[in-house]
This record gives structure tokens, C-alpha cells and sequence, in this order.
């Protein structure tokens, strides 16, 4: 599963490349969406903007009219010039937006679906997104509140849930727990609000810093760089996700890893630093 920031920064290199530009052509395998493009078509549309809402990507075109993707763990988009070789093969291609000068093209995307403003506000799993962790204008006091709402709630399973944040991942979720010094499998109602304050911090800090590394930005997939520690050392980036068995970065304790419940996301931590 992307984290948000990698959803993020390809919604804006989407919308550097797309916005204010009209469709000349729209392609899909997709039926549903073949579909759309037959009965109310794309082409000659605007584009108006692209965005990220937690690990959702929205194209929103003129005449109201969305194209909602998810990546989840295998789609990226690509955007080329016109004739330029793709860099994945096209039994992969899912849909291609052509326009003068860009060809958007999504790969292997398993949720691709066309949205009314209206409609989109209906659709489940959507309507029910917690607060975008990376939007410019953030309501800590909301996270908060459906944290809190969530007591028996292990806090590792907690940051994940897009219903109460929106736009965390996997990486990250180990990461910050860590950086609190918080035991991942603690219920929210264990913790204090310096620790729940503390770990909603964390979370944007670490996905501002990773959008506003602008480097690969043309090609945009599920994986990315992460960087927690502050190094660069692709050995040295993260404090304690995939370091299982190796010295804590604080104390020398081997890190510990185990699958969590109930999405069977394996989770790290220091049982030293982080004690249950
Ligand atoms: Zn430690």
C-alpha cells in the first residue's frame, strides 16, 4: 500500500503536466470507463485540476466530471510525450489521457471509476476518509477526536485507518511509533495525549518531508524513497521498519517485528524504548 505522500506527489506532478489542458483523446481497457468516454465523452474536456485526498487520486475534469483511481500495491501513473517509448509494457495500460503536449497513462490501477461531484460524495470508503494528514489546512483536533473515538483500538492498527487519518502507510506507521517511543500494539486508550499529540506530529512531519523532495517526480509508482532519520545512507534512512533483529538506532536492542492485527501489516519497534 502507497503511503499518502507518494499518492501526493503524484497527484501534483499530474497536475503540473495536466491542468489547463484539453483532452484530444481517452483511452481505457476498462469497460466502465470505455463506456463513459462513449456516452459522455472526455475528449474536449478541460482538465482542471488533479489532487490526492488521502491514498485516493482525483482528476477532476470540466463539466463535472471525476476520475477516481487508487493505486493500492500495483498501479502508477506515467506521463510521457507524445511517441515517447513507455517504460511499461502496454498489456499493462489501463487508460491513457492524450493531450498536445502530455500522455497520462495509469498502469495496472485496480480502482478506476468516474464520479459526479455528487456521486463521489456517496461512495463508501471515500465519504468516510479522517482528515488529509498532508492537506495545507489540517485539523489536529479532529484526528485527535477520532483517535480517541477508537479507544480498544491498538494504535499501530489506528494510524492506518483512513477513516480516522487519511494518508498513512505502512512504512511511516512503525516509524512514528517509534520516534514517540510508543509500543505499537498499546490500545488508544492507553495513551496520553502528549503520545497521541506526539505521533499526529510525527505523521505530518515525516510526510511533508518526503513531498517536498521534489527528485522523481516523472515516474510516480506504489514504491518510493522514505526517509525518517535524517540520513541519506540508503542503509541508514529508517529507524526501525524492515530492521528486524538488528541493533535499535537509540539503545542496541535487537528491533522485534510481528504481523498486527487484524490487517496483518508487520510491525516493528525497539521493545526497549517502546515498552509495552
Ligand atoms: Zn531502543
Amino acid at each position: 500500500m502507497p503511503e499518502g505522500d507518494t499518492i501526493y506527489r503524484a497527484a501534483r506532478t499530474l497536475h503540473r503536466a495536466l491542468a489547463n489542458q484539453t483532452v484530444t483523446a481517452f483511452e481505457s481497457v476498462l469497460p466502465k470507463l470505455e463506456r463513459v468516454e462513449i456516452d459522455t465523452p472526455i475528449t474536449s474536456r478541460t482538465i482542471e485540476k488533479v489532487e490526492a485526498q488521502g491514498k485516493w487520486l482525483l482528476i477532476h475534469f470540466s463539466g463535472d466530471l471525476i476520475l477516481l483511481t487508487h493505486m493500492l500495491m500495483s498501479g502508477s501513473w506515467h506521463i510521457y510525450r507524445p511517441n515517447e517509448k513507455w517504460k511499461r509494457h502496454r498489456a499493462h495500460m489501463r487508460i491513457v489521457i492524450h493531450t498536445a503536449q502530455i500522455d497520462a497513462v495509469a498502469f495496472n490501477v485496480p480502482i478506476a471509476e468516474f464520479h459526479t461531484a455528487d456521486s463521489l460524495r456517496r461512495r463508501r470508503n471515500f465519504n468516510q476518509l479522517g482528515p488529509n494528514i498532508l492537506a495545507p489546512t489540517y485539523d489536529d483536533g479532529e484526528i485527535l477526536r477520532r483517535l480517541r473515538a477508537n479507544p480498544d483500538l491498538e494504535i499501530g492498527e489506528a494510524l492506518l485507518a483512513q477513516s480516522i487519518l487519511a494518508g498513512l502507510g505502512n512504512v511511516f506507521k512503525s516509524e512514528i511509533a517509534f520516534v514517540c517511543k510508543v509500543n505499537p500494539f498499546r490500545t488508544v486508550a492507553t495513551l496520553s495525549i502528549t503520545e497521541l499529540t506526539c505521533l499526529v506530529a510525527t505523521a505530518r512531519k515525516f510526510l511533508q518531508a518526503s513531498v517536498t523532495d521534489n527528485s522523481g517526480d516523472q515516474i510516480v509508482t506504489h514504491t518510493g524513497r522514505r526517509r525518517t532519520t535524517g540520513r541519506i545512507d540508503g542503509e541508514e534512512n529508517l529507524f526501525v521498519y524492515k530492521r528486524r533483529a538488528q541493533p535499535c538506532r537509540r539503545c542496541a536492542t535487537p528491533i522485534q517485528s510481528r504481523k498486527q492485527s487484524p490487517s496483518a501489516r508487520t510491525t516493528f519497534w525497539c521493545p526497549t524504548c517502546q515498552p509495552m
